[in-house]
């Protein structure tokens, strides 16, 4: 039974659905500011977000990605 299940996620298979062109287009983010190109929106909070949060955090500002997947992890906000 298991074994059938785990046929739908083979190697590679997740990989393959971002094209080598948008990898590099992501990229091309990666190593910007947080605070470069704010021409985006989080999707959570609608703040102004930067092109490599809007990339790599998931359309979402630090305080919501960070909320969102490290909700164990309180930051000092308190
Ligand atoms: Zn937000």
């Amino acid at each position: 039974m298991d074994d059938e299940n785990q046929g739908l996620w083979s190697k590679g298979s997740f990989v393959e659905t971002t094209s080598p062109a948008e990898t590099e287009k992501k990229m091309r983010t990666f190593h910007m500011k947080h605070d470069e190109e704010m021409d985006y929106n989080c999707k959570k909070c609608n703040v102004k977000i930067s092109a490599h949060n809007k990339d790599w955090h998931d359309n979402m500002c630090d305080g919501c990605f960070n909320g969102t997947y490290f909700p164990d992890e309180e930051s000092d906000t308190e």
